[in-house]
């Protein structure tokens, strides 16, 4: 639509200017730090920083019905820089000029209603967020599309010439991040520093086709992680781990877009995420806080973190009775939803502030953490895929969550919840595959059903001719093959013949 097109009281908020008053706020000693600058630690005294607006009131001033009019209008203008995450710019990170914006086709992903049958094998109606279809097929892509977009903007304002751009991964920070740097050209050159053997092939190609500089460590994510935290303290890179905390605010569009998509009512909802570093959980948390404070939602969801049993320092935490709550970080075993393989969450800080604070507001138990096992994840993703959704292992995880949950009764099945598939099926075909070879047990604990299992089915020939490469077969030999092949897939699908 073009601009002149929309109503009146819409055109002047299309393409917002910059404003809002940003700032990194420690959440050790509460100091607060300039935005123009990248930092990913206090440098008063090493805590971690949340990215906050001291003007977020003047979003008040405007009814929630002016936002919520505005977002929709702009899902229909045709300006690249409000097309992903900056749909939400007020919101999100409004010092962002759009001339500085970096949209790769990030964001507005499908949210898919679950098919009658798996909504009746789960016990529940449910969505689910497609987040695979992503450019580089996971959610960090909306983080990166807002570090990114800020990082261009500080390479522009303050000449900082080429910058090296490094980031820890399991698997999907470093695709991205890679990604979005290559988008940049000379500008941005990006490092990953990977934990050897704990990503999966695809994940692996994805920073090496984008150009990156990829190194392999030995050791979990957590390994690696502390590596990449020396580099940043030594040397002068860009830092795009969730440390990063202009990522977290790229992230906090989820909230926005479930709650669009949901039109703005999202009392009776569930929204199931599943928790590594725990940067994804602690953007939704802040993006609907700041939608509600401003009135934009008048209701907020129940939340769910959801960890493997392998991998669980969050429910841990959350398990303990309030005033008790004591976090200590855990040795992760392996697990299928490997991305979120983390012992020591580095947002967890952030994560127990916020959850407080979403309590405080959507009241007790809006906000609490469930555990599932190996069996359950594998089973969540393998049902998904056979009833039309093509979901990863932690898409996998959020089903197993929500299953343990309705059991628990911690939800019921007239709530309706929205989970999280946080990444493309693909990157995680190698567990599905192991699953179907009957190899993920040793490993991962996973007791495999043969019902849920499916091999490729091998076709008797006999002695019919068989078709190679380079071969030249005569039409006799061709009949010969494709009636014996024919026959052979009819009598392995009890087919019967036309009449
Ligand atoms: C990173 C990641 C997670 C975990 O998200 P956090 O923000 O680290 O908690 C979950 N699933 C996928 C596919 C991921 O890439
Ligand atoms: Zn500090």
């Amino acid at each position: 639509m073009l601009p002149n097109d929309f109503p009146d009281d819409i055109k002047p908020f299309l393409a917002p200017s910059t404003g809002g008053d940003m700032g990194y706020d420690c959440l050790v000693c509460g100091a607060r730090h300039a935005p123009d600058q990248l930092l990913y630690t206090c440098p008063a005294c090493g805590g971690i920083l949340l990215l906050t607006d001291k003007k977020l009131d003047r979003l008040k001033e405007k009814p929630g019905s002016f936002w919520r009019r505005l977002f929709d209008h702009r899902l229909m203008l045709n300006l690249p820089a409000l097309k992903g995450v900056f749909t939400f710019h007020e919101f999100l990170a409004p010092n962002v000029p759009l001339s500085d914006v970096i949209y790769l086709g990030e964001g507005h992903t499908p949210v898919v209603k679950a098919p009658p049958a798996l909504a009746n094998l789960v016990g529940a109606n449910f969505y689910v967020k497609m987040e695979g279809q992503n450019p580089s097929a996971s959610f960090k892509d909306r983080g990166m599309a807002a570090a990114l977009s800020m990082l261009n903007h500080l390479v522009r304002v303050k000449n900082l010439g080429q910058v090296i751009a490094v980031c820890a991964s399991t698997g999907d920070t470093s695709a991205s991040a890679a990604l979005y740097a290559s988008s940049l050209g000379k500008s941005v050159k990006s490092a990953v520093i990977l934990p050897q053997g704990k990503v999966t092939p695809q994940q692996l190609s994805q920073p090496l086709g984008a150009g990156a500089a990829v190194f392999e460590l030995p050791g979990v994510f957590d390994d690696s992680m502390k590596v990449v935290e020396r580099l940043s303290e030594k040397y002068q890179v860009a830092l795009l781990n969730s440390k990063n905390p202009w990522r977290v605010l790229g992230q906090e569009s989820y909230a926005y877009e479930v709650a669009q998509r949901f039109d703005y009512s999202l009392r009776d909802k569930v929204l199931i995420v599943p928790v590594g570093n725990a940067g994804n959980i602690t953007a939704i948390l802040s993006g609907l806080l700041k939608f509600h404070r401003a009135s934009v939602i008048d209701g907020l969801p129940k939340i769910v973190a959801v960890q493997s049993n392998r991998a669980n320092p969050v429910f841990l935490y959350y398990r303990q009775p309030v005033a008790a709550r004591s976090y200590s970080p855990v040795t992760v075993r392996p697990s299928v939803a490997q991305a979120a393989m983390i012992g020591d969450p580095v947002s967890f800080p952030r994560l127990a502030d916020l959850s407080k604070a979403y309590e405080e507001r959507a009241g007790v138990s809006s906000f609490f953490a469930v555990e599932v096992d190996e069996t359950a994840i594998m089973e969540g993703m393998l049902q998904a895929n056979r009833h039309g959704l093509s979901i990863c292992t932690q898409g996998g995880e959020c089903l197993a969550a929500l299953r343990a949950a309705l059991a628990e009764g911690l939800i019921t099945p007239s709530e309706t919840a929205v989970l999280d598939s946080t990444a493309h099926a693909l990157k995680f075909m190698d567990f599905q595959n192991a699953y179907f070879e009957g190899r993920l047990a040793k490993e991962y604990g996973v007791a495999t059903k043969p019902e849920l299992a499916n091999r490729p089915r091998s076709v008797d020939l006999g002695q019919a001719p068989i078709p190679g490469q380079g071969k030249t077969m005569t039409a006799a030999e061709r009949e010969a093959f494709v009636s014996t092949a024919a026959l052979a897939i009819a009598e392995s699908l009890g087919l019967s013949e036309k009449a």
